[in-house]
């Protein structure tokens, strides 16, 4: 501090430094003084009384403006956890109560920071407070070891927590308690901070991300954007405010308040708006790093998105068409249900939201022009076992490298479960046809109608002149609840279910309708039967743990919930309500978190005892997994993994008979 105040010990050496080479520079008046002003960053759990105690001798003993940093615990338990966990959705984030137990209670702020306020008057000087340290939670991630009970949680969710934290201190002070503000701040909610009356406003952990310093940049455009024509900060606090221009405080305060509830409901704020699990990759960091883009690490089939993002930006759609191609023999059906693992690792979500990635992969297919007929493949034979999207591309494969490739599908159409149970609000019909057509293209021969297992085994294959064959037939049985009665009527699968409705001859369902699972296939489920019930039906998805932890598309989450469906949630089903053979209801367990986690660091959910009810049922959907389906091997003992699966070399996809491979999901 002594040195903060008197630099010149340390100024008159490089003074004199600097002269050596530019003589003029010892003409300069440069301020001894570092700064006239300081922020006291106290530590979570730091005694409210040292706190004081600092503060006046900051004040009183070394005559500086002084600003404290508070922490977001501040706003009570009861605040905090409902902006967290009610607002904006971040159920899984447990704030302990010791993070409060600890911390200053607002009660004991206000005597302190209104103490603080009187000594600063009295000195001459300024006090306010710097909002906020981050917020103390339970470690559940694997960032810090074990050992660590406690994690620092701060971006998005400490932004609403801190804004609100701030209007209830600009409501107890009438707007009079300076305050300086750091919270989750970017380019996007600086302009919003400035109208909030915020004497500064600092950005630090954003400036690490994607474009560094340039980011600032943005700052200031959307400063400028919003201030309009105001000519200057406090012109445009008061523009913002709607009020006379003269009470600065009494305008900040209504722009802080207006904010504060703007957050609680912002969507770029709740965790549901973005997939942040898988934001960081396992890539070697390289020295050119931003060479290789993380969405292409994030695709499964390494897709080139920045070549094909760049086609599109100039208008070339025939390009970008083709750029696609080259790396993905499915585009049309993936432009369409792709799980998009590419957008939650695009580094537009340093910014806001991710690249439409998948949209514009549909948006370009959408323009291609139909391939005219091709070569004819003169190389050895391989028979492709099923027409999904793996079967496709592997055909499209082994076509391209000349091989004579023949599919062997089971239904009368292409498309296996992607296209059989895939609802056509999501998949329309065409789109399986319009991949299909490359690979005839190519010269690829497919039976429909021909069951493995039913109508061919291996041996016939064989006998047949196939040199190898690839088996993708995916997993098409659906697994069992293992309740007893669940083949009863008004109980079914999945896929069952999907394709009657995608084949035009839906299943009668009845108005109430129960879906067992949390992923994809049980959204499609829920969504499917509202439709076919004109809305009518009461459908009800029933998971055991919260909705914050399905493991759906988020996207496929928040239509659900928009289209009105029911989520039963901490729900384990335990018995079926059969009567005369006929589904009646579904009675289940209730769950809780007791705040424990398994090894990824998702809550158990454990069983209530006496909390059984009864779900009443029509019918009751079973989308939780599938088996793979075996039966064409014929004898031939194909080894299998841990799981029931096909074991696979990961390389060669050679299974354990010779000549035979195997992929997608039969392999899991
Ligand atoms: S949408 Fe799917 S296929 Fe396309 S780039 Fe993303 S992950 Fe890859």
């Amino acid at each position: 501090l002594d040195q903060a105040q008197d630099g010149t010990e340390f100024l008159a050496p490089l003074v004199e430094l600097a002269a050596r080479h530019e003589p003029a520079v010892a003409d300069i008046d440069i301020p001894v003084r570092l700064s006239d002003s300081v922020t006291l960053s106290t530590m979570h759990g730091c005694p409210p009384g040292e706190i004081g105690k600092i503060c006046r001798y900051l004040l009183e003993e070394r005559g500086l403006h002084t600003f404290v940093k508070c922490n977001p615990t501040l706003l009570g338990p009861e605040r905090v956890r409902g902006i967290l966990h009610d607002d904006l959705g971040y159920r899984d984030v447990v704030v302990p109560d010791e993070a409060f137990g600890h911390d200053l209670e607002y009660a004991d702020a206000v005597p302190l920071l209104q103490g603080l306020r009187k000594t600063a008057e009295d000195c001459g000087l300024e006090f306010g407070v710097k909002l906020t340290n981050t917020l103390e939670v339970e470690n559940t991630r694997t960032v810090f070891g074990p050992a660590e009970k406690m994690m620092y949680l701060s971006g998005r969710p400490l932004h609403a927590i801190s804004v609100n934290l701030a209007s209830e201190l600009a409501k107890t002070f009438e707007g009079r308690l300076p305050m300086s503000f750091c919270a989750g701040v970017d380019c996007f909610n600086a302009p919003a901070m400035l109208a909030a009356g915020m004497q500064t406003v600092t950005s630090c952990t954003d400036l690490l991300k994607t474009g560094g310093y340039l980011r600032m940049l943005q700052y200031l455009e959307n400063t400028r954007a919003a201030m309009g024509a105001a000519p200057d900060i406090e012109a445009f606090i008061a523009e913002s405010a709607g009020t006379a221009f003269g009470d600065r405080a009494a305008s900040a305060r209504i722009n802080l308040a207006r904010y504060a509830a703007e957050t609680r409901e912002d969507r770029l704020l709740r965790k549901q708006t973005f997939h942040t699990s898988s934001s960081k990759t396992a890539r070697e960091l390289g020295l050119f790093d931003c060479i290789e883009a993380p969405c292409t690490d994030g695709c499964a089939v390494d897709q080139d998105v920045p070549q094909y993002m760049q086609a599109v930006r100039q208008g070339d759609f025939a390009r970008a068409v083709e750029i696609t191609q080259k790396d993905n023999p499915v585009p049309a059906m993936l432009g369409r249900v792709c799980d998009h693992l590419c957008e939650p690792v695009c580094v537009r979500t340093h910014l806001d939201e991710p690249l439409a990635i998948r949209h514009i992969k549909r948006f370009i297919m959408e323009r291609e022009k139909r391939p005219a007929a091709g070569s004819e493949p003169n190389g050895p034979k391989v028979a492709v076992i099923g027409a999904g999207p793996g079967g496709i591309a592997a055909a499209y494969e082994l076509a391209t490298a000349g091989f004579r490739v023949e599919i062997f599908e089971q239904h009368p159409y292409a498309g296996g479960m992607v296209g059989g149970a895939i609802p056509t609000y999501r998949l329309p019909v065409g789109v399986v046809e319009q991949d299909l057509a490359r690979i005839e293209a190519l010269g690829v021969k497919i039976h429909y109608d021909r069951a493995a297992g039913r109508d061919f085994r291996l041996p016939d294959l064989r006998r047949e002149g196939f040199d190898s064959v690839a088996v993708l037939v995916g997993a098409q049985l659906g697994k069992k609840l293992g309740l007893e009665g669940e083949d009863a009527e008004g109980v079914m699968d999945a896929l069952h279910f999907l394709r009657r409705a995608r084949e035009r001859r839906p299943v009668a369902t009845g108005k109430r309708i129960g879906i067992i699972g949390a992923g994809d296939t049980a959204m499609d489920c829920a969504r499917t039967a509202w439709r076919l019930s004109g809305g009518e039906a009461r459908v009800s998805v029933i998971y055991r743990r919260t909705i914050d932890q399905m493991p759906a598309d988020r996207e496929e989450v928040a239509c659900l919930l928009e289209e009105g469906i029911e989520v039963v949630e901490m729900a384990k089903p335990q018995e079926l309500r059969i009567t005369d053979g006929r589904l009646e209801g579904l009675v289940c367990r209730r769950m809780e978190y007791c705040g424990d986690r398994d090894a990824s660091g998702r809550k158990v959910p454990h069983e209530i005892p006496d909390s059984d009810f009864e779900v009443p049922l029509d019918t009751l959907i079973l989308a939780i997994s599938q088996h793979a389906v075996l039966d064409f091997f014929d004898g031939e003992a194909v080894t299998l993994n841990d799981w029931g699966y096909i074991a696979a070399d990961p390389v060669t996809f050679e299974t354990s008979v010779p000549g035979v491979y195997a992929g997608g999901d039969v392999v899991n």
